[in-house]
């Protein structure tokens, strides 16, 4: 099956779908692939990680530029709904550029798979950040949400949604800086109306519009940043539990406690990003004007943040 070219004359419009569950995702992978229509080798390198669809690896050129290669096993597009899904993700993000959106430059594929090739981002993404370092400082985490608010802000004027920004996907370059990646469930809302029965994303990053099968809007990404925040500054999810049905009983009623210790500007924001109505969620602009951004951020970060705490002069 010609992937590229097939899937593209298939309508856009989108079936609901829930993220894939995980499951055998390796892809057949020689040692060297080809992009058969530019006439250009990549030597496969490391295995970077897999999600519940695609596995990723570091790949090189002949020229030594280096890429992450997202790979999906074309046994998995047997199904029209996959197949459309992964169409549905190339075409988004291969028209994305911005400083803090990883950057897709562009897909081929061979008799076995589908090859997004992608920027490379080294230092893995918060998630692995967090493990490690639990609740981090209120400066980091205003590095980190910064960044990610004006990616979502790029995002957001091309009515695109993300709709499952969490740690995993907020991935880390060689210099610390945020790119927002995986764009696996993201919709352009001008596309046509969003299904309204459709669920998404990491169960603790869900709003409750989402849960309630309500018509959803950018403010869903609105919401999943106010659970990053909460989760970087507290160091665990706001909704957690260890009972799947209890954590989204959480989230319909919006109980959740926000420690004393963070400061007043940080409780107020993420209190207004897990606002129940998302009407009363601000806007990217909002967010980037509010007191708790408007503190001290560091330009950059040290890769030693990775492990340990940093000390701000
Ligand atoms: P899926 O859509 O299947 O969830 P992801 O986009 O999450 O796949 O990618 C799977 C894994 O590959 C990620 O968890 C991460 O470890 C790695 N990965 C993805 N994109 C990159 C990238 N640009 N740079 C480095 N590693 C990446």
């Amino acid at each position: 099956m010609d992937f590229l070219r097939e899937t593209r004359l298939v309508k856009a419009a989108m079936a609901p779908f829930k993220k894939s569950v995980v499951r055998d995702v390796m892809p057949v992978l020689p040692k060297v692939i080809c992009d058969e229509r530019r006439q250009v080798y990549y030597t496969v390198g490391d295995f970077l990680g897999k999600g519940g669809f695609a596995a990723c690896y570091k790949v090189v050129d002949a020229d030594g530029h280096t890429f992450a290669s997202k790979i999906v096993n074309k046994q998995l597009l047997k199904n029209k709904n996959e197949a459309q899904k992964l169409s549905q993700e190339i075409r988004i993000h291969k028209c994305l550029q911005h400083e803090h959106v990883v950057k897709m430059y562009f897909a081929f594929e061979d008799a076995n798979n589908v090859y997004m090739m992608l920027e490379l981002c080294s230092r893995r993404s918060l998630m692995e950040l967090q493990k490690r370092r639990h609740a981090i400082t209120e400066p980091e985490a205003r590095y980190f949400i910064r960044q990610t608010v004006l990616a979502c802000d790029y995002l957001h004027r091309l009515n695109i949604i993300h709709r499952d920004i969490k740690l995993g996907n907020l991935f880390l370059t060689e210099n610390m800086v945020l790119k927002v990646g995986d764009f696996g469930l993201a919709t352009n809302i001008t596309e046509g109306l969003h299904d309204k029965k459709w669920v998404c994303g990491t169960p603790n990053y869900i709003a409750p519009e989402v849960l309630n099968k309500r018509l959803h809007s950018v403010k869903v990404d609105i919401w999943a940043i106010g659970c990053v925040m909460y989760v970087l500054l507290v160091g665990t999810p706001p909704f957690e539990t260890d009972n799947l049905d209890e954590t989204y009983r959480r989230i319909c009623n919006n109980k959740y406690k926000i420690p004393f210790e963070l400061s007043i500007d940080a409780i107020d924001l993420i209190k207004a990003m897990l606002s129940a109505m998302p009407t009363e969620r601000p806007d990217t602009m909002t967010i980037l004007k509010s007191p708790f951004m408007n503190g001290f951020t560091p330009a950059r970060l040290p890769t030693s943040c990775l492990t340990t705490k940093p000390t701000f002069a």
